[in-house]
């Protein structure tokens, strides 16, 4: 029987999505819209407004006029405190139809749905987190250089306007690491979902308006790059901008916001290591790695460990765990609790992954595993087989290229100089893992990896701790006090305690 998941379309109740301007819900002017095809189906599950580029200066007007002439920048820090814990409230009060939406929406199975990045629950613990952050918000007092009676001090002030654009792998997380602290610190904010994850967001929009965001602070202009995203990232009223997705999207966001030198916070994407020394638990690490490649997202995760690096002595070993995990993960309609993953978001997303594998098999690398399209029930989606290839050569271009598809690419080394130096080959820095039960080699070579976060033994990502990129992985932190303050400015007031002069 065809897959379907139309009856969970109908359960939820979904209607078309329209965008936010200034507190009112509202077609685009234009009247243009966006059909959201399921990944796993091809069902449409239904039309989103596609803002044009005057839906997108209105929507910025109303952000800067409430940050301007709004209340809401000084907004009390007990007050500010209890919305944005009363955000977190309603995100947990409606995780069940949050979660129903963001399996319609990109198709991650609700197995995954309580697990970090498909998680409802710690994006509520990030609003809870940021709404700990205000009442620190403050600067700092110093010696004043001419000394005497002078007080010299820096105050944090919301950075203004900041335009949120988000991918649609993990909208419910990514949504809270961008909005949370961007209302904690007393910004506006327009937010663009991605085109193709647009039905969980306007939930948890509708949310916040419900927890008593007020009108015009948060705004939502939804729609593909091309024009949406474009008429954001270069109006001239938006202060910062704060961006998830690709690295070629993330160089065009650097160019556009050069002419008005706005603020930039940057998440790209990957081709993170894990390491995999002959002392490790071997078979752990080989679970590990083909499981963050395969289950939940299907390797569609930024920071997914996509390149084993893996000592000859526990080559074969790595591989037959590798192999297990990727014979193992289950695939289908994402509202079956049996269901582990899910398949990639687009047709476009489809062919990239397949021409990658067939371009591995050219530059010879071995395929130990996979390498098509799912078949029977799943031929209709987007589905791709787990897949392995050994023997590869970190040069190759399933070494060097970020595929988001789920490809384990392994890679032999013979001692740690060599497996620190293949790591750190790539144009990438987002994440790594090393597998040793030696602790001084862990810190060692954790050390100088030339990346965000090292997980040790297993890859943890907390929402509390930064998370984000060194290289062409982005710019900045996000992720707790760090990206708190990076939705501030710092304001050095200087004041003489005496009429005397200076
Ligand atoms: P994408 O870059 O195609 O799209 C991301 C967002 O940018 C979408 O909302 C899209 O509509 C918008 N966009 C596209 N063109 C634009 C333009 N010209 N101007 C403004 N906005 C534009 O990325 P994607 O396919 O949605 O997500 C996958 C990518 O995201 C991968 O590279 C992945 O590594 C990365 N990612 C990074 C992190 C991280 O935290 N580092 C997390 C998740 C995903």
């Amino acid at each position: 029987m065809a897959l379907t998941v139309q009856q969970h379309r109908d359960a939820a109740g979904l209607k078309d999505g329209l965008l936010l301007v200034d507190g009112q819900w509202r077609q685009a002017r234009a009247g243009r819209t966006w059909t959201h095809h399921h990944p796993a189906t091809g069902e449409v599950i239904g039309n989103v407004a596609v803002a044009g580029a005057e839906d997108v200066d209105e929507a910025v007007r109303a952000a800067r006029r409430a940050f301007d002439e709004s209340p809401w920048p000084g907004m009390r820090v007990g007050e500010r405190s209890r919305l944005l814990r009363r955000c977190s409230d309603l995100l947990r009060e409606n995780a069940d139809d949050l979660r129903a939406r963001q399996a319609l929406d990109n198709s991650v199975p609700l197995s995954f749905a309580t697990v970090y990045a498909g998680s409802v629950e710690v994006a509520a613990d990030v609003f809870d987190h940021h709404a700990g952050w205000i009442d620190k918000a403050g600067g700092e007092t110093f010696p004043p250089y001419q000394g005497g009676d002078h007080l010299a001090m820096t105050l944090r002030e919301p950075v203004g306007v900041v335009a949120a654009i988000l991918p649609w792998n993990a909208p419910f997380l990514l949504f809270a690491q961008k909005l949370a602290p961007a209302l904690a610190a007393g910004c506006t904010v327009v937010l663009k979902p991605s085109e193709h994850a647009t039905f969980s967001v306007l939930r948890m929009v509708e949310l916040l308006q419900e927890a008593g965001v007020p009108d015009g602070v948060v705004n939502v202009v939804t729609g593909p790059g091309d024009p949406t995203g474009e008429a954001l990232i270069t109006h001239p009223l938006v202060d910062k901008i704060s961006f998830t997705g690709s690295r070629a999207v993330g160089r065009r966001i650097v160019e556009a916001s050069a002419g008005t030198m706005k603020r930039v916070s940057l998440e790209l994407g990957g081709k993170s290591p894990a390491i995999v020394f002959p002392d490790a638990d071997v078979g752990l690490a080989g679970m590990t790695t083909m499981g963050m490649v395969t289950l939940g997202l299907s390797g569609q995760a930024c920071v997914a460990a996509t390149r084993a690096l893996v000592h000859r002595d526990a080559y074969d070993e790595f591989i037959g765990a590798a192999e297990m995990i990727a014979g193992s993960v289950t695939y289908g309609d994402p509202f079956d609790p049996g269901v582990m993953s899910c398949p990639l978001i687009n047709q476009r997303q489809l062919d990239r992954v397949l021409g990658y594998i067939e371009k591995g098999q050219q530059e010879g690398a071995r395929l130990v595993t996979g390498g098509g399209r799912s078949d029977g029930e799943l031929s209709a989606g987007n589905f791709v087989q787990p897949t392995i290839f050994a023997d590869a050569d970190n040069s190759m271009t399933i070494a060097q290229e970020e595929i988001f598809g789920p490809v384990l690419t392994v890679v032999p080394f013979g001692d740690e100089d060599e497996a620190v130096r293949l790591a750190n080959d790539t144009e990438y820095g987002l994440g790594a893992g090393v597998f040793t039960k030696d602790v001084q080699r862990a810190f060692r070579v954790a050390k100088r990896l030339r990346c965000g976060t090292v997980g040790i033994n297993g890859f943890q990502v907390e929402p509390h701790l930064p998370f984000g990129g060194y290289k062409q992985s982005g710019l900045g932190r996000e992720g707790g006090r760090s990206s708190f303050e990076a939705y501030t400015e710092l304001k050095t007031v200087l004041l003489p305690l005496t009429d005397e002069l200076m």
